[in-house]
């Protein structure tokens, strides 16, 4: 067998892989595209799968009712304490 003809594996890598535009992008600023059913983020133009950025909002608004539980439980703590000292 000639040898020029033969392609060795260590010639060129397998894989390619293209490095992320913005590797620390949040996807904060998101741009919903209804013609093309997709959501984009405006900030690093990377596509954003749609199940991801809704499980993000719910996950986001989920710890904003925690928090307002949190500061209601709260305020009643600091009533109930200033009822002592009064
Ligand atoms: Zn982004």
């Amino acid at each position: 067998m000639d040898k020029e003809n033969v392609i060795s594996l260590t010639d060129r890598p397998m894989w390619y892989v293209k490095e992320k535009a913005d590797k620390y992008c949040v996807h904060k600023l998101i741009e919903v595209d209804q013609d093309e059913r997709q959501i984009r983020c405006r900030t690093c133009n990377a596509i954003v799968d749609p199940i991801d950025y809704i499980v993000s909002l719910a996950t986001e608004e989920k710890n904003y009712f925690s928090h307002i539980r949190f500061l209601k439980e709260e305020i009643q703590r600091l009533l109930r304490k200033r009822a002592t000292i009064t």
